[in-house]
């Protein structure tokens, strides 16, 4: 039988007691509140969900000798674990990223352990029918939703206190769709090939089973972040810049709406939904249960590692940067994608004889796609080595690493994100374009030297706009991305750790993001940030992560769900809840 553990740790506390139902209607039910439906009722649900609803612990619990699921032998492998992507994924309501369960129960033995900072129940769904049921007993029961799918998000929107979860993880069935595709409603027949999978899909499934059919899809750079979030945030790529965005290759898509329709939405169908779920965000308009996704034949990929590095001594390390750079449209325009780290002073990634242990400058993982041209990345470089030569005479160091790849996916599994979870951090986005970073050359060094100005003396230039994402055909003539990416060739961001039970280090943080990436706001009035990487404290939140968008996703959002059965932050429409001290969502 499932107990209901809230109402016995809230009793326990006297937390949530006669306080809230002085105000009845204006939060949303809370654990060991009166409206809290009964355990009887909670039962009734786990019933029709065939016993797909769970109550899982804390993951963390196994070390708290307190706890029922205490275990010390777990233990040391849950605090091994807790730094592994797949983990988090894994598990029904852990999150990549402590802050986001509030520390309630960190697997450290010497600090405290509670479920209050997670979600109560969790609906295990394997089906859109297991969706619906979920958020039909949400909204009526007034219970706060959560979605999660891996728990990567890094603004915290996976994981809502005292809610009822829908844990997507298992809708995760690939097809493949070969030749064309018909359209649900109309009919319609888009050619070309595609896969459809299921909501809570993860990278590495999707590219190893496309890479069966020599095909790839437009996807992330970590093997296990999932497609439910990463497409409504848009889904940058290191194909974007030559396939457009994922939000910009998705074909149809089912989902299930905050009133509980199981719907499937195309540009025929519902496109005012199938806009807004390209790119409005996740945990918004409704839950994707599965989605058709264009894939393209894979592609031979030359690997290239550059780095082009000084002494961190050096007066001209800024110049050195920012003229980098400015060359990114410029690489771009010749087929260049990838991922790099810009820095003042950092230590060597790689020991190499005659590299220095700390340098300044560029490194970059790059690919170029099925290029012939032998001397296609050396002819790229030459000019800009030419005048990094002739400015900075033998001062800086330049190498390049080329590898050669028969398919997307051998690329990937030699290149895909190996850092860790666990631990907290926020990060701060700005989508540069091409007036910024060939433009005014004193403003940007500026603003470079102002963003690296946090902890990690770097910051992150990500190759992944440019002509794809600038010129892409989105199925119904456009969707829900920020307008600041259709003129963006690089996402820059930066991130800011802080540790546990640390609010001054937290509100520091805090502080450094807000302040090192405003002379790149100033420099991108009319720009945005990449709601999936971005500062969730960002003041003017609706115009940078959605822009002229915006009006029309709130729009759409009042109409969709009218009482807010979906609710996140930072998320379209959000404006009228807030969460309160105890943690309850609350009408202001
Ligand atoms: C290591 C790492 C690498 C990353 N690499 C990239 C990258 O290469 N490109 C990129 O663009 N981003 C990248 N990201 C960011 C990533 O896009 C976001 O973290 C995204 O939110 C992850 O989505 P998820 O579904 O895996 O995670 P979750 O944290 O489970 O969900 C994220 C958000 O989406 C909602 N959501 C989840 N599933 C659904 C669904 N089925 N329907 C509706 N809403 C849903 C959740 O409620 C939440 O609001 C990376 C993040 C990490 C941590």
């Amino acid at each position: 039988m499932l107990v209901p553990r809230f109402q016995l740790l809230l009793s326990l506390t006297g937390i949530g007691s006669g306080l809230h139902t002085s105000i009845p209607g204006t939060c949303k039910s809370y654990p060991g509140t009166p409206s809290w439906p009964s355990a009887a009722t909670w039962a009734a649900l786990n019933q029709t969900l065939d016993g797909r609803l769970l109550q899982p612990p804390p993951p963390g619990a196994v070390c708290h000798p307190g706890q029922p699921t205490y275990n010390a032998s777990q233990c040391a492998n849950v605090t091994e674990e807790w730094k592994t992507y797949d983990f988090h994924a894994a598990n029904p309501i852990s999150v990549m990223w402590d802050k986001f369960d509030n520390f309630t129960c960190l697997p450290e033995q010497n600090t405290t352990c509670s479920p209050a900072g997670y979600p109560a129940y969790v609906v295990n769904a394997s089906c859109a029918e297991h969706v619906k049921i979920g958020i039909d007993f949400a909204r009526k029961y007034n219970i706060r939703l959560n979605v999660k799918n891996t728990g990567h998000d890094y603004l915290g929107r996976s994981n809502s206190p005292g809610s009822l979860s829908i844990w997507t993880h298992h809708l995760n069935k690939i097809t493949y769709n070969e030749g064309q595709f018909k359209l649900q409603g109309s009919g319609k027949v888009i050619s070309g090939n595609s896969f459809t999978v299921g909501g809570g899909s993860q990278m590495y499934d999707i590219y190893a089973a496309a890479d069966k059919h020599n095909q790839t899809i437009v996807g992330g750079g970590a093997k296990s972040v999932g497609v439910g979030g990463y497409i409504t945030g848009g889904g940058h790529s290191i194909l974007a810049p030559r396939h457009g965005l994922a939000a910009d290759n998705v074909w149809e898509m089912e989902i299930v709406t905050p009133g509980g329709d199981i719907l499937t939405v195309n540009e025929d169908r519902h496109p005012d939904l199938f806009w807004a779920m390209r790119g409005g965000g996740g945990s918004t308009f409704g839950i994707i249960t599965s989605a058709t996704l264009k894939s393209y034949p894979s592609p031979k990929v030359t690997g290239v590692t550059i780095m082009i590095i000084t002494d961190p001594k050096e007066s001209f390390v800024f110049d050195l940067i920012t003229y980098i750079v400015s060359q990114m449209p410029s690489l771009m325009k010749q087929g260049f994608s990838g991922y790099n780290i810009i820095t003042k002073d950092m230590e060597i990634p790689i020991q190499e004889p005659g590299i220095p242990d700390r340098v300044a400058g560029f490194m970059g993982k790059c690919i170029l796609q099925d290029v012939d041209d032998p001397e296609a990345v050396s002819k790229a470089f030459h000019p800009i080595n030419e005048t990094i030569q002739k400015r900075w005479p033998n001062r800086v160091q330049f190498y390049t690493t080329l590898e050669q790849y028969d398919s997307f996916l051998a690329w990937f599994d030699k290149n895909y994100d190996t850092n860790q979870a666990g631990g907290s951090l926020y990060l701060v986005s700005r989508l540069l374009d091409g007036e910024v970073l060939t433009g005014n050359t004193e403003a940007l060094k500026n603003a470079l030297q102002v963003g690296m100005s946090g902890s990690s003396r770097s910051m992150e230039a990500f190759m992944v706009g440019g002509k794809g994402v600038q010129e892409a055909t989105p199925r119904g003539g456009s969707n829900a991305v920020n307008p600041a990416w259709r003129t963006a060739y690089v996402h820059a961001l930066n991130g800011e750790p802080f540790g546990p039970f640390n609010k001054s280090e937290e509100q520091r943080a805090k502080e450094i993001l807000e302040r090192e990436f405003q002379p790149l706001r100033d420099l991108t009035p009319r720009g945005g940030a990449y709601i999936n990487e971005a500062f969730p404290f960002e003041k003017d939140w609706q115009q940078t992560f959605w822009g002229s968008n915006y009006a029309k996703l709130l729009k759409i959002k009042r109409r969709v769900d009218p009482t807010d059965v979906f609710w996140c932050s930072p998320c379209v429409g959000n404006e009228r809840w807030q969460v309160r001290q105890d943690g309850r969502l609350c009408k202001i």
